[in-house]
């Protein structure tokens, strides 16, 4: 392993809007590259401009903690950041990847989280995080927190092939329960689902069935991508190693689309098989609504919800207006409480999606999202 210090400009990476996978409103990476080494790891890619070898040339940003000091500091900011859960994890990056026992820069994020109340999201594969937990508790009783893991399946010999430098999924599930008994939420990120090796259905029933038995909140589930390059290059190496004969299939469904995305028939089918399998959990299959009630504002709250049953419609391969409409009521920077008797006017938003608003702003909440994430 080669490991470069490097110093930043910035760390915040700030969103235009709420990411309603994880409820943020911001993000960041405090290392570039990712010991971890997962074979399909999108991080590979060559728009991330990842340098070296992926999985053993390393960089620390090693000036992270004092400019995220004075990103977070509110009395330093002329525009608050919106309401949201900061996010740490994901990308290129894992927050608990090896390194971080040296240089320790999660965990003093995780100070400045607690010093100025910011709500926290973690997302990691790393049974490290357990080290950090009375820090996490302390930020969830003052602000929220959810720890969060992901996982291609809980299979033991196919993580070891595929995800070779993390702790194994049992162990993961049994650091997520423990954190969950500390009264801390914690979800499951099923993703990337590996094609024709963690999507059956005998895998996904296994893998929500020891999800539910960790007292998982949530649950989201997502296909993999393969963008051509260097993650293509190293994924098929790797499979090769798994199952020659795989390839092929691999070739059929992905065709070199931009964004690294496999043909629609797979994810459809993908989505049927999930669907089928979660029938018998009914796990959310979205953060649920209690998790961020107090967190957001009340139009990133309406917009939010909205993706979320749109969400849940494609998943069922059910129409959906609900998508169209967030996107629009997104763009209404006035405050929606008090454009109550106006919403019909807004693109989008029709007599069912205009009660539904409504219901949200008057209550914080919708009757409807519950009743999908129930399933
Ligand atoms: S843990 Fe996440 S960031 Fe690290 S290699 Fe695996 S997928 Fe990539």
């Amino acid at each position: 392993m080669a490991v470069s210090e490097i110093t930043a400009k910035t760390i915040l990476r700030k969103q235009k809007r709420i990411d309603s996978w994880f409820i943020s409103c911001c993000g960041m990476n405090l290392y570039r590259g990712c010991h971890h080494n997962c074979a399909y790891c999108d991080g590979r890619a060559e728009k991330y401009r990842v340098e070296g070898e992926f999985g053993k040339d390393l960089s620390v940003k090693v000036n992270a903690i004092d400019i995220l000091g004075r990103e977070l500091d509110p009395a330093r900011k002329r525009k608050p950041l919106p309401r949201g859960y900061v996010f740490l994890g994901g990308g290129i990056n894992d927050s608990y990847q090896p390194l971080e026992q040296k240089y320790n820069l999660t965990f003093r994020v995780l100070q400045l989280m607690y010093k100025y109340g910011y709500p926290l999201h973690i997302l990691t594969k790393s049974t490290s995080v357990l080290r950090d937990i009375d820090l996490i508790e302390e930020i969830h009783h003052r602000s929220s927190a959810i720890v969060s893991m992901s996982f291609s399946s809980v299979d033991e010999r196919i993580c070891r092939h595929f995800e070779p430098g993390v702790a194994s999924p049992l162990e993961r599930l049994d650091v997520l329960y423990r954190i969950r008994q500390r009264g801390i939420p914690i979800g499951m990120y099923l993703m990337p689902v590996i094609p024709f090796v963690t999507d059956t259905p005998k895998m996904i029933d296994r893998t929500l069935t020891a999800a539910r038995q960790a007292g998982i909140d949530f649950v989201i589930f997502g296909g993999m991508t393969l963008k051509d390059g260097r993650q293509r290059e190293y994924f098929v190496k790797v499979l090769r190693e798994y199952d020659p004969g795989l390839e092929h299939q691999f070739d059929i469904i992905y065709t070199g689309e931009r964004w690294g995305r496999a043909i629609g028939q797979y994810y459809e089918h993908l989505n049927q098989v999930f669907v089928a399998c979660n029938r018998r959990h009914n796990l959310p299959v979205r953060i649920p609504p209690r998790l961020y009630n107090d967190i957001l504002d009340v139009n990133n709250k309406v917009v939010v919800m909205l993706e979320h049953i749109d969400y849940i419609h494609k998943l069922n391969g059910w129409t959906s207006p609900y998508g169209y409409a967030a996107y629009r009521l997104a763009q209404v920077k006035e405050p929606l409480g008090e454009m109550r008797d106006k919403l019909r006017s807004i693109n989008g938003v029709g007599k069912r999606i205009a009660s539904i608003v409504g219901e949200i702003i008057d209550t914080g909440s919708c009757r409807y999202l519950e009743r999908l994430l129930r399933g």
